[in-house]
């Protein structure tokens, strides 16, 4: 197969804007990327979930994106992620979105007819046995047994995907979107092995897809750092990556196929990992950071102090008094310690410093409050709620709020990922005519 249309370069980054007024300092850390040599395309994603709790329309999603590009003069091609959508969902995304990421994760388990996994299975001789791939120690052993098994356990949400695939299609062409599959939001991590059959299924299916999403092992949980095995991490992401490189070869997917790494962001201890993944195999990723940027507007509000600490104390006092519905949608993806968090009372009586450091996701600063942050985090329906008077105080705000919004996204993210510089260096690196990276 060639394929011609949309393609995604190699770096990635996929950055949420719940209440579109950051998109511009969103791009801007994109822009402070591409001074330090590297090309980090920007891609504006907002799940349905999100539009139905804020109460926006995905094609504001869009407005926000062109005008930031506009404003700061991007010349490099920029995107807006569907995410998570499905047959039920895509319709309004269709005209404004040209990124889609087909969310499959809840037909995982859902077999095939009989049928259909026999005739996969006999197709597809070369996936039992032993597979050797370039650029993997590990070769993979797949029985018939075993292959019948994972198939059994995928086939059926890669074929879904297909109908939204062909669905988009229809409506928009082929070739002028960029198709991603997920399955990240399940119980199960999908092992290397697996990605391949499932990989084998997508191309089978037809769908030229440039972003995979698998679930990897460990907690990826909203907004706070990777709580697992980071070598085992490592491990894992390079047998992906020559599973990737493996089924681009053998059944012709897209080149340009790489890993997309949801709930990315604030990842710090595997970041590392990533990258020096990423050095060795000569590939990409696409990173997803979707809420960051809310809890980097509390920040903002905070430092600004007045009525923008007074507004970001009230959200506090609203989200722990609602905190059981608001954690309730993403109790998968959270781990709250009750304990950790501070009364109402107590927090009216912090200094903006205080808010900022309890908040900010800084290693090891001892302020610094992860159950704090991930009620915030889950939070952004209490903001969403005050409407206006939300965001008026954004607006109010704009310089302190975009400072923090651009520092966080290039030097928490974007330095350790794509540039390989952490901590006090990726801060200085903005402003360093000296620093140097190596183009990967
Ligand atoms: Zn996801």
């Amino acid at each position: 197969m060639t394929y011609q249309g949309l393609k995604l370069t190699k770096y990635s980054l996929g950055t949420g804007d719940r209440f579109a007024h950051q998109a511009k300092a969103q791009l801007q850390a994109c822009v402070q990327a591409l001074a330090q040599g590297a090309e980090v395309i920007p891609v504006w994603n907002k799940s349905n979930r999100e539009h139905l709790i804020i109460g926006s329309e995905p094609a504001s999603v869009r407005q926000a994106a062109d005008a930031a590009v506009q404003a700061l003069h991007w010349k490099l091609p920029y995107y807006c992620d569907a995410d998570h959508i499905t047959a039920e969902t895509v319709g309004r995304f269709l005209a404004p979105c040209d990124f889609f990421t087909l969310d499959v994760a809840d037909f995982i388990g859902q077999a095939a007819p009989p049928a259909e996994i026999d005739a996969f299975v006999k197709r597809h001789a070369e996936l039992q046995g032993r597979i050797e791939m370039a650029g993997a120690d590990e070769a993979f052993e797949m029985t018939t047994e075993s292959l019948k098994q994972t198939v059994r356990k995928f086939l059926g949400a890669v074929k879904k995907a297909g109908e939204v695939y062909r669905k988009i299609e229809k409506a928009k062409g082929a070739g002028n979107f960029i198709p991603e599959v997920s399955m990240d939001e399940t119980d199960r991590a999908q092992s290397p092995a697996e990605l391949l059959v499932i990989l084998a299924a997508i191309a089978d299916e037809g769908i030229p897809v440039q972003t995979i999403a698998p679930k990897f092992s460990g907690r990826f949980n909203k907004g706070v750092d990777y709580v697992g095995d980071a070598a085992q991490f490592e491990r894992e992401m390079a047998l992906d990556v020559a599973a990737i490189a493996h089924a681009v070869k053998q059944y012709g997917l897209p080149e340009n196929l790489k890993l997309s790494i949801h709930s990315g962001s604030d990842k710090f201890s595997i970041y590392p990992a990533i990258h020096r993944t990423m050095r060795r195999s000569n590939c990409g990723v696409h990173l997803k950071t979707a809420g960051t940027t809310w809890l980097e507007e509390l920040i903002g509000l905070a430092e600004a102090g007045g009525d923008g600490l007074e507004l970001a104390k009230e959200i506090y006092a609203q989200a722990f008094a609602h905190r059981a519905e608001l954690c309730e949608p993403y109790a998968a993806v959270i781990d709250i310690d009750p304990a950790q968090l501070p009364t109402p009372d107590a927090v009216r009586a912090w200094t903006p410093e205080q808010y900022t450091s309890a908040l900010r996701h800084v290693e090891g600063s001892p302020a610094y409050n992860p159950s704090v942050r991930q009620l915030l985090h889950v939070g952004f329906k209490v903001a969403a709620h005050m409407e206006r008077r939300y965001l008026d105080l954004l607006e109010a705000n704009e310089a302190v709020i975009a400072k923090n919004v651009t520092e966080n996204l290039f030097a928490r993210h974007i330095a350790p990922v794509f540039l390989g510089v952490t901590g006090d260096g990726a801060r200085q690196a903005r402003n360093a005519d000296s620093f140097v990276t190596e183009k990967a």
